[in-house]
């Protein structure tokens, strides 16, 4: 197995490991998001700078009320190997840049959850959303700006370029 390879699979194996609280969050009365959404994120992923460290694969669930609470204002929140996307949100503007960079946003979440140690993106100030999320954004392609001190680094999305051809490629299977 090459290095590139075994990295893959340790990937993997935590994201496996965090499906269990995928399970949790369903519990929650969070439903399955429809297979659109699986086009989205891989759409994305297929056209990222890099795939390097960028989980293969995660579960997607539509948000329930409580998340809509917390997070008024965002489509998706990530938690634990698992991606939520707002459910009103979806049904209004269907798949639009909107989803798609929140989309991204959420993946970008999934990639520090597994590379950063939880220590240095916690105990500060902006939640998750320091100099390392934005770090995280801009090795993938991504543009991430700063927005107040709650919010932190969270203004997230993808360069033109990849937007164009993220676009594109959802066009083929007629999403867009
Ligand atoms: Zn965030």
């Amino acid at each position: 197995m090459t290095g590139k390879r075994m990295k893959e699979e340790q990937d993997f194996n935590t994201w496996k490991k965090r499906k269990e609280e995928a399970e949790r969050m369903k519990t929650r009365g969070a439903e399955a998001a429809p297979d659109a959404l699986y086009h989205v994120f891989f759409a994305i992923r297929k056209n990222l700078k890099t795939t390097d460290g960028m989980p293969h694969l995660v579960n997607l669930y539509f948000m329930s009320n409580w998340h809509v609470e917390k997070y008024p204002d965002a489509a998706g929140v990530y938690g634990y190997g698992v991606i939520m996307i707002n459910k009103d949100c979806y049904q209004e503007h269907g798949i639009d840049e909107h989803i798609i960079n929140t989309m991204f946003h959420e993946m970008i979440h999934a990639y520090c959850d597994i590379k950063i140690p939880e220590k240095k993106i916690k105990d500060t100030e902006g939640g998750y959303h320091l100099p390392a999320f934005k770090e995280a954004c801009e090795r993938f392609g991504g543009i991430c700006d700063y927005v107040n001190a709650e919010s932190g680094y969270s203004d997230v999305r993808l360069s033109p370029e990849i937007m164009e051809k993220v676009r594109k490629e959802l066009a083929k299977n007629k999403l867009v």
